[in-house]
């Protein structure tokens, strides 16, 4: 995808998907390093992470894409643009937008991470790794841990 289709995407998608013209730039970044894109608040331009669509795909690329033009849109608009506002959570699950995007970082691959929940108080545990459930217990109540199994972990999307 070069840059002209990317801003026939992101304004097709904002069509779409908000009903609302996209009239800034989209521009492919190569700097952002764990983040899948960035809204610009001054410029109002969106930078993409190229590595999402080549690491993961069109569908999780239209994830970012929807997710910065969620914050584009609001800010415009004067609404709660920000990923703490009420309005973005809201904006961002009406369109289908990523609220997580794959880790990126190739030094350090994605860790997985090993799920249990306790029988006894049902809260959720994380391990490195598996654990002996015949002798590990609940730190919390001493109950007996059931293996949910494997979570790959995810990195906030600070764009
Ligand atoms: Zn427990
Ligand atoms: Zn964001």
């Amino acid at each position: 995808m070069n840059q002209a289709e990317l801003q026939q995407l992101v304004q097709e998608t904002s069509l779409a998907y908000f009903g609302l013209p996209f009239k800034h730039q989209a521009v492919f970044n190569r700097r952002l390093r764990t983040t899948g894109g960035r809204y610009h608040l001054t410029s109002h331009n969106l930078d993409f992470n190229p590595l999402i669509l080549e690491t993961f795909g069109s569908e999780e690329f239209l994830g970012v894409i929807k997710h910065e033009l969620c914050h584009y849109h609001l800010h415009l608009t004067n609404q709660g643009f920000q990923h703490k506002d009420k309005e973005f959570k809201q904006l961002l699950k009406e369109v289908g937008g990523s609220r997580f995007v794959k880790s990126l970082s190739k030094s350090k691959p994605a860790k997985s991470l090993v799920l249990y929940q306790c029988q006894g108080c049902s809260q959720l545990i994380y391990r490195q790794r598996r654990v002996n459930t015949e002798k590990y217990v609940c730190g919390q109540c001493k109950g007996k841990l059931m293996y949910i199994g494997i979570r790959n972990e995810t990195v906030n999307l600070k764009g």
